[in-house]
């Protein structure tokens, strides 16, 4: 157990504390003025499904009022496509980058996004706040929306299951007569809590209480010594989903490719046709990079037919 406190750099890129959002769920957001916030912790990192596993969350919490999403990216510099991104939605964000230091780069398996969690973590640190709920959802999980009015009940520790998680699909609680009693996951390897990151919420106020807490780049484990730096115990866990009978996040994985490469002579990505600009925001968004001289030439057609790039882009 590392009992340090935590001493990450933080770097912020952008936030807002401004809800520009006026209806959440068919109310007025002046409805829900007094609900504890929630702060969402997403790790996440750059590869050509980042910026649509981001729109599609973002999709799910602009639903969710009284959030505050915390996006921490696995990289070296800020993007200012994300900080445009995240201020379009209109809620509240802050946006960080943390790398995971280089050592671990290489490592099989590396700790996947335990540099940005810990960045997100001292960021709360910093700011004292004592008043909230905290979560880690990750870019590519599914959330239903009652999710959040669950966890935002969250006294201590809240827990529940999540779906799809390996073999037995699922990893949560056992629960009898409303209480945790043991947990059901198909991978133990001596953890004292064998659960997922998204299966469980934390209030800040409880939280505060330990100055150690910490998540070690130690993949497999981080959920397990997290839990343990907030001094967890088995009567401390609330279940919730209906007593941990029903699913209310779903381990969803993309499928991830290689960067596309389009082969196209850099004098015709300009504005004689849409194609400048696209190709430029799809490598802003790291999707696609253009070539002068790799691969196949990109084929143009019309009427089923190739042409030479030439005649129909100078
Ligand atoms: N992640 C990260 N850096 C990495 C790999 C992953 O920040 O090098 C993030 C990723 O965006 C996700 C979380 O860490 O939010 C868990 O990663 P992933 O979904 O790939 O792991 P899995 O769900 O398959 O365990
Ligand atoms: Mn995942």
């Amino acid at each position: 157990m590392n009992f340090r406190p935590l001493n990450e750099t933080v770097h912020i890129c952008s936030e807002s504390y401004e809800d520009r959002r006026q209806f959440m769920q068919d109310k007025p957001q002046s409805d829900y003025g007094q609900l504890p916030v929630i702060y969402f912790v997403t790790p996440t990192y750059p590869r050509r499904e980042q910026i649509p596993e981001l729109t599609r969350l973002a999709h799910t919490l602009l639903h969710v009022p009284r959030l505050h999403w915390l996006v921490a990216d696995d990289q070296e510099k800020c993007n200012d496509f994300m900080d445009t991104l995240l201020y379009r939605f209109g809620m509240p964000f802050t946006h960080m980058v943390s790398p995971m230091p280089s050592k671990f780069r290489n490592e099989k398996p590396a700790p996947r996004g335990v540099a940005n969690r810990r960045a997100a973590l001292q960021w709360i640190r910093q700011h004292n706040f004592t008043n909230g709920i905290l979560y880690f959802g990750d870019d590519d999980n599914t959330y239903d929306l009652r999710l959040f009015s669950e966890i935002r009940k969250t006294q201590r520790v809240s827990m529940f299951p999540v779906g799809l998680i390996a073999d037995y699909g699922v990893s949560g609680p056992v629960v009898r007569k409303g209480k945790v009693v043991a947990f059901l996951d198909s991978w133990v390897a001596g953890r004292r809590w064998p659960v997922d990151m998204a299966g469980f919420a934390v209030n800040l106020e409880y939280m505060a209480q330990y100055p150690y807490v910490n998540m070690p780049y130690k993949p497999g484990y981080e959920e397990d010594l997290f839990l343990r730096s907030i001094g967890l115990q088995m009567n401390l866990i609330e279940p919730r989903g209906n007593n941990c009978t029903e699913i209310l996040v779903w381990h969803t994985q993309t499928k991830s490719k290689k960067l596309g490469m389009v082969r196209l002579e850099s004098k015709y990505l300009d504005d004689r046709s849409n194609l400048g600009a696209l190709l430029h925001n799809l490598k802003l968004m790291g999707v696609t990079s253009t070539t002068e001289s790799e691969g196949r030439n990109a084929l143009i057609s019309k009427n089923g037919r190739e042409k030479p790039h030439s005649k129909i882009l100078s």
